[in-house]
């Protein structure tokens, strides 16, 4: 069997990785010039943020295997301090136990470079539309005998629509998120946490990554490394601000929270993500009925965690697999 997917993020390639152990053959179209989805990471002038997912929980998924075992792990990094809570900026250990999380040194991006070793990857080649020939699907000229879509469900909805095609899942709802990338000419004070969670969802600062304290390398001599992530209705109420004045708003925040340096970053990036990660979901056995050959694996009929973005993927792929 010939599979399509598109998207190179961790679900594409969970899919990919499945179907090629089973022998068949496959291609992923990436619209991006690199693999990994909202697993991405940034670097410029030896500073490194995780822009999407700053850390990786298997959680005893299919991916912990694949992970510990099967992939190289001499970039692996276990993170070692956990993560407490902030309330208004107010910093405690919290109650999360927390799940056993993970890192790369070159950061998280290099899973999705390691899952896509020895997959024909097909980057910078957007896929706008589908078409049919007899049984077969087609993309870009190319036949397929099934094809699996794994971009975030209001995209894969789009690439259906090309088909005349529709599914039940227009429920499924996704969060908007502005991550901030920073780095600083001064070192973190020692903390005995590496990222500090708003868990009642009120502060705009919803997430704070001590990137340089989560994995050694992520700056500079001297120097440091925060990721800040705006919480959903922040974010969709800013997504249109200026870089400048979202990357001032977070600045003043990690001033109060780590002194006066942190006031004023060296550098800055920032990242909007329009589908960060789903608040509702659809159902997959309503959405994929048996016997087609054109399913959906987006994340937003699973779980928003790069574990189930895995696990989405290989199921859908074994699914395929089955029906052969
Ligand atoms: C800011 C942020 C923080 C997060 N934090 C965490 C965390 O700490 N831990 C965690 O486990 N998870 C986290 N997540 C969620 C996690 O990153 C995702 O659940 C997971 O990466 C989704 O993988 P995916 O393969 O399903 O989708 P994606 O990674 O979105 O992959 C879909 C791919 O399809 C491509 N694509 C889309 N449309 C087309 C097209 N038309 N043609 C060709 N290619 C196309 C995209 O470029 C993309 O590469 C976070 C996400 C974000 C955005």
């Amino acid at each position: 069997m010939k599979v399509g997917i598109v998207g190179a993020g961790i679900c594409g390639l969970a899919a990919a990785r499945t179907l090629k152990s089973a022998g068949h053959e496959l291609v992923v179209f990436e619209k991006h010039t690199s693999v990994g989805g909202r697993v991405s990471t940034r670097q410029q002038d030896g500073f490194l943020w995780d822009s999407g997912a700053t850390s990786i929980a298997p959680r005893g998924k299919k991916i912990e295997p694949v992970m510990l075992q099967e992939l190289s792990t001499l970039d692996l990094i276990k993170i070692e301090k956990p993560i407490y809570v902030h309330k208004g900026l107010r910093v405690s250990p919290g109650h999360a136990a927390g799940a056993t999380r993970y890192t790369y040194k070159q950061g998280n991006q290099r899973l999705a470079e390691l899952l896509a070793e020895g997959i024909d990857v097909r980057l910078s080649t957007p896929v706008d539309s589908i078409d049919t020939v007899g049984k077969h699907y087609q993309i870009l000229g190319e036949e397929f005998d099934a094809l699996i879509l794994t971009p975030p469900v209001p995209q894969t909805a789009l690439l259906l629509w090309s088909l005349g095609e529709t599914r039940p899942m227009t429920q499924v709802c996704y969060r908007h998120c502005i991550s901030v990338l920073l780095g600083f000419k001064t070192p973190l004070p020692p903390t005995n946490y590496h990222a500090l969670l708003d868990a009642e969802q009120v502060h705009p600062l919803t997430w704070i990554c001590l990137e340089s304290t989560k994995s050694p390398g992520r700056a500079p001599d001297g120097c440091s490394a925060i990721t800040a992530q705006m919480n959903a209705a922040h974010s969709l109420s800013h997504f249109d601000l200026e870089d400048e004045i979202l990357v001032g708003q977070v600045a003043g925040y990690l001033k109060r929270l780590y002194g006066e340096e942190f006031g004023e970053p060296h550098i800055s990036k920032v990242k909007r993500w329009k589908y960060s990660q789903p608040e509702s979901y659809a159902t997959f056995d309503h959405v994929n009925r048996k016997g087609s050959r054109l399913l959906v694996a987006s994340d937003g009929l699973l779980g928003g965690h790069v574990e189930d973005a895995y696990e989405i993927g290989t199921r859908t792929a074994a699914l395929l697999v089955e029906e052969d």
